[in-house]
């Protein structure tokens, strides 16, 4: 222990309270030892301080910050370089406001398309979202804050976040859902990991010890703290027995209280209370010795944002060389976009910009044949003729039409999956049309993650801009006149549609679990097994200029090749590492990603590339033995600008550990196939290695403080389902009308327990059971206990 002298001159009480936040951005302080309050601030796409009166979901005001590209959209530059220049911005951001902790990256693996949240997280490949978290991480340290990497783990869905289990066996966990936090904490270092709300294979992951305890403190040597995410405390004591460090935001006196009985009933070791409380302190002691509040520079920062953006926009089409376009020719800029960039998504990472450029303001220094710019559509929806005819008129008049589209706020925000992968219809609409007047048609698409497009042929080029921060209109103009040339690629597969994609059918999971039967396939995984295209692949993106791979050398080491730029443009490659092994006896995806880099190359030049392997290139994790493991054979190691365009291949013999194989005899056809979009109970169960938990709840049963608050609607009270069909409508209505209420989100979301865990001590625990045993159908005795409960709320003051 480093604070073993401070420890023993704290009480129990102390011990017990300041495992638990002050107020909703706060730790405790101990005063009388010198101890201070540490700050905590979101997020991941800049920094959302709250100036005034502090809610987690960004509804009040933050201060003004720069505001980066979206982690999907940095995930694009493939370039830890890049992430770790962002987090640099963010941390002496956070510093200068006095933010000890700077809750992200964000880094779940994206499991499906329609997640609310996959514009926060960098990738579907664990391999390249470890390697940017652990940029984005050494950045934001760089400054002296803690970065958090979260949320740890397997939370792949919005829909009842804080209660929904995911459920999958122990491989596709390492290999997919783990492997990312790994290579984050391993590279990364961060001081702070944020545990997820949901549960894992039926323990909350904050209780869960084989998470916090066997896997990241034991195998990966974490040294951190473990910050709960904000309500995602179920039980206070069993989080700190199982290794978090700080329940947030503040739950009052109550869990201190809990955790003093716990330690006096020997239901806990005071030893382990004191091991959470130490690593704790090294949090506040480390972050307090780096603290320095010199302003930020925001200028430079907003500068640092325009790089990200340039180096993240991916070229998805360019007919006829279309772009960059010429100087001279008229174009029209439509889109309502255009004036009104959509360059963030909504949650707890929305920042309040320092300053957002647009298309529209610096058009004039960028397209001298500006002819003008028609807003085009309603951003709402709808159609609107006026809007249409003003655009149509100007697309006449020019030689090229730059149209900016995408999703709107409401298809984008933490606590609501996507429903759907379309982009609004009006928009489309427009698209057709303009298209029938000018066949030079330029999209512009921003949005945080992958659309279908069955309207691509409309237009000769695309750029993707994804959700590019505040400055992205200046890089997308960059990009479009050529001054600089593009260089993203897609760290996300776009499927021609979300059929296709083979979680479709299990997601999300709508009631107790959510199912990961598809198990490793995810994401180009899926799509190379089942042989299926896709309307872009991972890794995929064009530039304005060409490269030739030539001359692949494979040794134990890595690989070396040459990369030559054949065009007449100065531009970048991201040249892409896959491993296959043809034949193997366990299953595994068709090929890996397990390496990457990008070359900057002048036109002629050509350089020897090298990518190293490490100890990820060959393993797989074996249940049987519950270790990585390698299988012995010869591998093919494949060098290639996308996942879909492998330039050089090479094998190379790797002698195996001779694991067991874990899956002989098991009726696991589907996976040793790939063909997961209907894997059979038996092939589950055999995957899982036990039954599969039960998935629908049980309607009859009395409701529990793990059920959420949108299941008030099976209540037995009957004002308690009048009131959940409030709740229900007011929330229908806030989405239909384009404008989620992110509050209301939340509070559908939340299990009864979040009551008394989320009102900074205003509710007790036991007034939080009182509410559900009311809405249990015992009105009276509910109400009684309730008024009970608040005549002996828990006083840390007067416990004893
Ligand atoms: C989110 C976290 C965020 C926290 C604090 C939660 O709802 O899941 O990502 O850091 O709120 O705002």
């Amino acid at each position: 222990m480093n604070h073993a002298s401070l420890i023993r001159q704290m009480t129990l009480k102390e011990k017990c309270a300041i495992l638990s936040g002050r107020d909703v951005w706060h730790t405790r302080a101990v005063e009388r030892l010198n101890i201070p309050s540490i700050s905590l601030s979101d997020g991941p796409s800049g920094l959302r301080k709250q100036a005034g009166a502090g809610d987690h979901l960004g509804l009040n005001a933050s201060v003004p910050a720069t505001c980066i590209p979206s982690a999907a959209t940095v995930a694009n530059s493939w370039d830890p370089g890049v992430a770790e220049q962002v987090g640099a911005v963010i941390g002496s951001e956070a510093a200068a406001q006095d933010v000890q902790v700077l809750l992200g990256p964000g880094l779940n693996t994206k499991r499906n398309p329609l997640c609310g949240r996959n514009f926060e997280y960098f990738s579907e490949d664990p391999y390249l979202s470890g390697k940017l978290a652990a940029g984005f991480i050494r950045g934001v340290q760089s400054r002296g804050v803690s970065a958090c990497a979260k949320h740890f783990a397997a939370n792949s869905q919005e829909l009842r976040r804080m209660h929904s289990d995911s459920v999958m066996d122990e491989r596709t966990l390492r290999e997919l859902y783990l492997t990312n936090f790994e290579i984050a904490v391993k590279e990364g270092q961060p001081r702070t990991i944020m545990t997820s709300y949901n549960r894992l294979n039926g323990t909350y992951t904050n209780e869960s010890a084989h998470l916090l305890q066997d896997i990241l403190r034991g195998e990966w040597g974490y040294t951190g703290a473990v910050v709960t995410d904000w309500g995602g405390s179920n039980d206070y004591t069993s989080g700190v027995r199982a290794g978090m460090n700080l329940e947030m935001p503040a739950a009052g006196d109550d869990s201190a209280i809990q955790l003093m009985q716990a330690v006096r009933e020997n239901r806990i070791a005071e030893s382990v209370v004191d091991e959470r409380v130490d690593q704790l302190l090294d949090l506040v002691d480390a972050t307090m010795a780096t603290r320095n509040t010199a302003p930020a520079d925001m200028e430079a920062n907003h500068q640092t944002a325009l790089r990200a953006a340039e180096a993240s926009a991916v070229l998805l089409k360019n007919d006829n060389a279309l772009l960059p376009l010429d100087g001279a020719s008229k174009i029209a800029l439509i889109g309502d976009f255009a004036a009104a960039p959509r360059f963030q998504g909504a949650g707890s990472s929305m920042v309040n910009p320092y300053k957002v450029d647009s298309l529209t303001d610096l058009a004039g220094k960028y397209l001298p044949g500006l002819v003008g710019t028609a807003q085009g559509y309603e951003r709402n929806g709808g159609d609107n003729d006026a809007l249409a005819q003003e655009a149509l008129k100007l697309a006449e008049q020019a030689d090229t039409v730059i149209c900016c589209m995408g999703l709107t706020e409401s298809y984008e925000t933490e606590g609501l999956d996507r429903t759907h992968l379309r982009v609004p219809d009006n928009q489309v609409r427009l698209l057709e049309k303009l298209a029938q007047i000018n066949h030079r048609v330029v999209i512009v698409l921003m949005a945080g993650s992958a659309v279908e497009m069955p309207w691509l042929e409309h237009a000769q080029a695309l750029l993707y801009a994804g959700l590019c921060g505040q400055a992205g209109a200046e890089a997308l103009l960059r990009i479009l006149t050529g001054a600089v040339n593009p260089s993203g690629k897609l760290a996300e597969t776009f499927p021609e549609t979300l059929a296709d994609v083979p979680s479709s059918k299990w997601y999300p999971g709508e009631e107790l679990t959510s199912e990961y039967r598809e198990g490793l396939y995810v994401g180009y995984r899926a799509f190379d097994r089942l042989g299926r295209g896709v309307r872009f692949p991972f890794g995929y993106g064009l530039s304005y200029t060409t490269f030739e791979y030539a001359g692949l050398s494979v040794t134990e080491e890595g690989v070396s090749f040459s990369l030559t730029n054949t065009g007449k443009t100065a531009g970048a490659e991201i040249a892409q590492l896959y491993v296959a092994l043809p034949g193997a006896k366990i299953f595994r995806p068709e090929k890996e990603l397990k390496g990457f880099t990008k070359v900057a190359l002048a036109p002629g030049e050509t350089r020897r590339v090298t990518i190293p392997f490490d100890d990820k290139t060959f393993r797989y994790f074996n249940v049987k033995t519950g270790r990585w493991e390698i299988e012995g054979g010869t591998y093919e190691v494949r060098i290639g600008a996308g996942s879909a365009d492998i330039r050089l291949t090479g094998t190379l013999a790797v002698k195996g550990t001779g694991a067991p194989d874990p899956y002989a005899g098991l009726p696991i056809d589907c996976y040793r196939t790939g063909r997961v979009t209907d894997v059979p109970d038996e092939s589950f169960r055999a995957l899982l290695g036990h039954a599969i938990p039960t998935h629908t709840w049980d309607r009859g049963a009395p409701l529990g403080m793990n059920d959420t608050i949108s299941q008030l609607s099976y209540a037995k009270n009957p004002l308690a389902r009048l009131a959940g069909r409030i709740l229900e409508n007011k929330k229908n209505k806030s989405l239909a009308a384009g404008k989620p209420d992110l509050n209301l989100l939340f509070i559908c979301n939340m299990p009864f327990r979040g009551i008394g865990k989320m009102m900074n001590g205003m509710v007790s625990m036991e007034m939080a059971e009182a509410i559900l045993f009311m809405a249990n159908g015992h009105g009276f005795r509910g109400f009684g206990r309730l008024v009970k409960g608040f005549f002996r709320k828990p006083n840390l003051e007067k416990a004893k």
